[in-house]
This record gives structure tokens, C-alpha cells and sequence, in this order.
């Protein structure tokens, strides 16, 4: 059976959270641009529907699809599905959580991003206690700015202990943080060390392209969010012509949701079937 991993990312590009350095902060989407990514995500649930594949899917919208009644229902539906063996999505965990008892609790799965400065950790640390209530999978983590470590680690203490606390590295200055500093992440997040680097990946085997792809509102199918060429389009083409065994053809990649498709990292083993949202498989229930 052909399993596919399916990141896909609408036009949405609105949050309610104002973070000082993302594009998407406190912006607003119209009624009419609302719309269209609700009939954007209504038609690739439908052509889920209709494939035979066993497919996971990782929701990266920009700005914040959970606070959308539309993103609720798209994964409630997809959940439910035979084909569907996950369904996850990037989210900074501000919406309500009673609408999540409806998901199907094994194929469900959320990749929560704590904001520091949006929300309290008390606050956050409900709202985790609320998916914990619900026996909701899902991973927690943020950027590990070095002023904020010790917030990291408060974060892993009040998280319960089978949750995985994921820190991703701030590569913009070189060699950013010390040995020591990585030692201390590394205690929270034992997987630290593969987002300190960007990895070398030109000529690469990467599954990006192959079983793991990218999907846009309008259906067009691209390798991974780093690769812009495309392939082809999933309303229009047959997947056997547009999908295919590939190499890299950038120079490096550095965002999880890349490197983990990477075959010489052998991440698919650590995490199993926790890929996409992120948990590896020793934190699994
Ligand atoms: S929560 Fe995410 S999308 Fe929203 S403003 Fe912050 S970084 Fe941007
Ligand atoms: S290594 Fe990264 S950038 Fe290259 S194809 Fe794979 S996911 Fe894309």
C-alpha cells in the first residue's frame, strides 16, 4: 500500500497573536478571502475522499487555522477517514478545545507552539492539561532564544512528563549557542542537536517529492515548502507522473518539516509514525 505524508498550506494568512517578528501577526483575512480558504480545504478533503492511498496530512498554515470553524470540521472529517492515518496541523493553541472529544483520537494529532509573549505559561499549561483530558496527542515546543531558557524549561516541568518538548534552534547567527547551552536544551528536547545545523542536502535522497509532497490552495503539488518548482497539480494530474524517487536540489535544509524526509538522518525511525506532528515514538502512548 502507498503511503504519502501531505503537507498543505492554504491561502489563509491571518493569527490572532501579534508575535514582533512574523509577517502574519494580528493581520486579518476578509470575509471573501476567508471563504476561499474554506472552499480551497473543502475541496482537497473531498480529494482525500476519493484516494485509495493511506495518507497523513500536516496542516502549516500561515497565521492560525484552529480558531476557524472550517479548519475544526476539515479535521474532524479527515480523522474519520479510512485512508487518513494522520492529521496534524501547526497551531499556537488558542482556539477552544471541546470541539477535539469529536476527532478520532488515533489518526488526530496537534504540533503546538508555545508564544512566550502571548499568551502566560499558566494559561498554556490549561490548555495542554485540556488535551491531556481529552487523550489528544501532540508536541510542544518554541524557539530556544537563550534569554529564554530558563521559560523552556519551566515549560518541559509543567508539561506532562509523556509529552515531547521540542526546542528549535535560532540559526540566524552562527554558532549561536555554546556547547553548554546545547547540553542544556538537549535536556529537554534529547533531539535538539539535528535543528542546530542546516544539514547538507544538495544530491541528496530526501522522500520530499516522492511520498512526502506539498499542496497548495489551488492543488498544485511542489516536493517540500523549500523547493518552489512544480510538479503538478492534484485535481488535474495522474500522482504516478507528478511522484517519484528524487535527490535534493538545495544546498541544505534546516526546518524539521524538511530534514526529516531526509534519508541518511533515519528520523523516520526515531519518530515512526509521529513524523509529522512531530513526537517521537518513545513518547507515544
Ligand atoms: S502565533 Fe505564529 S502565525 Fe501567529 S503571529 Fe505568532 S508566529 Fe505568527
Ligand atoms: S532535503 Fe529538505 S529541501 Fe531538500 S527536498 Fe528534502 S525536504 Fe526539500
Amino acid at each position: 500500500m502507498t503511503n504519502w505524508s501531505i503537507l498543505y498550506r492554504g491561502p489563509l494568512s491571518s493569527c490572532n497573536y501579534g508575535c514582533t517578528y512574523c509577517p502574519f501577526a494580528k493581520t486579518k483575512n476578509t470575509r471573501a478571502e476567508l471563504a476561499e480558504d474554506a472552499q480551497r480545504l473543502q475541496k482537497f478533503v473531498a480529494w482525500v475522499k476519493s484516494r485509495s492511498e493511506n495518507i497523513s496530512i500536516l496542516f502549516t498554515p500561515w497565521g492560525e487555522g484552529l480558531i476557524r470553524n472550517y479548519y475544526q470540521e476539515a479535521m474532524t472529517t479527515l480523522s474519520h477517514l479510512p485512508q487518513v492515518k494522520k492529521v496534524t496541523i501547526q497551531t499556537n493553541l488558542s482556539c477552544a478545545t471541546k470541539w477535539m472529544e469529536k476527532v478520532n483520537k488515533e489518526t488526530f494529532a496537534l504540533w503546538t507552539t508555545f508564544h512566550p509573549t502571548q499568551i502566560s505559561l499558566d494559561k498554556f499549561v490549561d490548555k495542554c492539561s485540556q488535551l491531556d483530558a481529552l487523550d489528544i496527542q501532540y508536541s510542544v515546543g518554541f524557539v530556544a532564544f537563550k534569554e529564554e531558557l530558563d521559560i523552556l524549561e519551566r515549560l518541559r516541568n509543567r508539561i506532562h512528563p509523556k509529552r515531547y518538548v521540542w526546542a528549535n534552534a535560532y540559526k540566524r547567527v552562527a554558532d549561536y549557542y555554546s556547547e553548554a547551552d546545547i547540553l542544556r536544551i538537549e535536556k529537554v528536547d534529547p533531539l535538539f542537536r539535528y535543528n542546530t545545523v542546516y544539514h547538507q542536502s544538495l544530491g541528496k535522497s530526501c522522500q520530499a517529492g516522492h511520498t512526502s509532497f506539498t499542496i497548495d490552495g489551488n492543488g498544485d503539488v511542489r516536493s517540500c515548502h523549500f523547493i518552489d518548482n512544480i510538479l503538478g497539480n492534484i485535481y488535474v494530474d495522474d500522482m504516478q507522473a507528478i511522484l517519484a524517487p528524487r535527490t535534493c536540489i538545495n544546498a541544505t535544509c534546516g526546518c524539521h518539516i524538511g530534514y526529516v524526509h531526509l534519508d541518511e538522518l533515519n528520523l523516520y525511525e526515531t519518530y515512526e509514525d509521529g513524523v509529522l506532528e512531530r513526537i517521537p515514538a518513545a513518547y507515544r502512548r
